[in-house]
C-alpha cells in the first residue's frame, strides 16, 4: 500500500532511500546506474546551458553524484532531498571531496515557503516517479525558476516496453537495482509530463532517450526516449 502523507511525500519510497543511503557513493551497489548515467546527464546539461557560476537547485538529490558534478563544473549548488540519512550521506561526501554544497533536508514545497532564492537552473533527475503528485513538483519548480532559466526532468516513459526494461530487466533478469525500486503505475509518458509542464507556463526545449545495452553494458543518449528520459524546459513567456 502507498503511504503519502500532506507534503506530496511518499514516505515508504523515502524510507527505502534512507536505508540504502550508506552504500550511494559505492560504483558497484544499488546506485550503480545512477554512477553510470550520470556523465550522460551532466553532458545534456552542459550542451543546453552554461553552468558555471549558475545558481542551481538540484531537487530529489539523493547522495549527490549529479549535484557534486555540477559543483566541480563550477555551478552554486543547493541540493535538497527529503531523506534524512541521504542528505547526511551527501554532506558526508562533499566534504570528505571539498566540494561546496549548500544540503537541505527538506521536500521543495516546503523549501519554496522558506525561501526568497531563484535559481538559473533547476534539476529534477530520477525524483519524479517517487512522488505522489508530480504535478506539485513541476509547479513548484516553475516558481523557484529565474526568467531564461533552464529546468531539467527526468523520468520513466509508461510503456511495455519500459515496464520490461526498467523493471523486469533491471529488476528481476539483471539485478541492477533493488526489487520494488519503482512501480509501473508511476512511470509518466512524455505527453503526460509536457501536459504537466505546459500547466505550469514550461515549454518542452528538447528530449533524449538514455538507452541500456544489456550486451555491451552501457548506458548512451539517444533518440530512443521509449524507457529513460530527460526533459529540457523553460517558462514560456521568456
Ligand atoms: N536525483 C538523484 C537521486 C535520485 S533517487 C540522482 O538522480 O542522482 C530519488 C531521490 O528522491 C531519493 O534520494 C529520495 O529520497 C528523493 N525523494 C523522493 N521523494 C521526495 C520528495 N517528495 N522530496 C524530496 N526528495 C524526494
Amino acid at each position: 500500500m502507498e503511504s503519502k502523507d500532506k507534503k506530496n511525500v511518499d514516505t515508504q519510497e523515502i524510507e527505502k532511500f534512507n536505508l540504502l543511503a550508506h552504500k550511494w557513493w559505492d560504483p558497484t551497489s544499488e546506485f550503480k546506474p545512477l554512477h553510470e548515467i550520470n556523465p550522460l546527464r551532466l553532458e545534456f546539461i552542459k550542451n543546453s546551458i552554461d553552468i558555471k557560476n549558475k545558481k542551481i537547485l538540484d531537487v530529489g538529490c539523493g547522495g549527490g553524484i549529479l549535484s557534486e558534478s555540477l559543483a566541480i563544473e563550477g555551478a552554486d549548488v543547493t541540493g535538497i532531498d527529503q531523506g534524512e540519512k541521504v542528505i547526511q550521506i551527501a554532506k558526508l561526501h562533499a566534504k570528505e571531496t571539498n566540494t561546496k554544497i549548500q544540503y537541505k533536508h527538506t521536500n521543495i514545497e516546503d523549501f519554496y515557503k522558506n525561501t526568497s532564492e531563484k535559481f538559473d537552473v533547476i534539476t529534477c533527475l530520477e525524483m519524479l516517479e517517487h512522488v505522489p503528485d508530480p504535478n506539485s513538483i513541476i509547479n513548484t519548480c516553475s516558481k523557484l525558476l529565474k526568467p531564461g532559466g533552464k529546468i531539467f526532468f527526468s523520468t520513466i516513459n509508461k510503456n511495455l516496453k519500459a515496464f520490461l526494461f526498467a523493471i523486469i530487466g533491471a529488476e528481476y533478469v539483471l539485478n541492477l537495482l533493488p526489487k520494488g525500486t519503482h512501480e509501473y503505475k508511476k512511470f509518466i509518458k512524455p505527453s503526460q509530463l509536457q501536459d504537466w509542464a505546459r500547466a505550469n507556463s514550461l515549454s518542452f526545449d528538447s528530449i533524449i532517450g538514455m538507452t541500456y545495452n544489456p550486451i555491451t553494458q552501457k548506458y548512451k543518449l539517444s533518440q530512443d526516449t521509449s524507457v529513460n528520459y530527460i526533459v529540457e524546459a523553460s517558462l514560456i513567456n521568456d
